[in-house]
């Protein structure tokens, strides 16, 4: 059964109870106790939209979901926490980007795996290191040789309540 990686994200509605909210509905999607969720973290905006502070995670956890259903499945859980697309990197109650399944590459219209922009982005890299800091990349690539001390500062750990 693959291995799956998903990146979570918010900055609208009380962004911690997003994430919560979302990883409850993920466990529903793992196979058995295997969801793991990372600490969260705290990073500025991408883009040029003004806009709150996001939080955000990863979760992994291994499913029989096929690609597709699996992105479906994220796509109802962005929906059902209020999820619109306005603009193109705009705020949001919750954003789940598919980041590796298991070790495949996969190029569909509405899916492509490794996400693009994962190997830029500290707020996916630093909590991807944490839940796994030995991952491999389909294309041979290390997670740790991927992050550098600028990512690590580019996002604050939020403390545990
Ligand atoms: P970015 O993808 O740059 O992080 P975003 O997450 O805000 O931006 P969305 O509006 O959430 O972008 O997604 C746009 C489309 O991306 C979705 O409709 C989906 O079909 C497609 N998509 C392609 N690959 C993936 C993936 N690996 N995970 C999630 N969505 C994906
Ligand atoms: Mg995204
Ligand atoms: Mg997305």
């Amino acid at each position: 059964m693959p291995r799956v990686y998903v990146a979570l994200g918010a900055n609208l509605a009380e962004p911690k109870q997003q994430l919560d909210q979302a990883t409850a509905a993920l466990a529903e999607l793992a196979s058995g106790h295997s969801l793991r969720v990372s600490t969260y973290y705290r990073s500025a905006p991408m883009g040029d939209v003004p806009q709150p502070e996001y939080l955000n995670a990863v979760a992994s956890f291994d499913t029989d979901l096929a690609p597709i259903a699996l992105l479906d499945a994220l796509q109802a859980i962005e929906v059902a926490q209020g999820r619109t697309r306005e603009v193109r990197w705009g705020p949001r109650t919750l954003d789940l980007d598919l980041l590796l399944y298991g070790t495949q590459i996969i190029d569909l219209p509405r899916l492509q795996v490794p996400h693009y922009g994962m190997q830029q982005r500290a707020f996916v890299l630093i909590p991807l290191a944490e839940l796994s800091p030995r991952l491999q990349l389909p294309c041979g690539t290390l997670i740790s040789d991927l992050i550098d001390a600028d990512m690590q500062r580019a996002v604050q750990p939020l403390p545990p309540t």
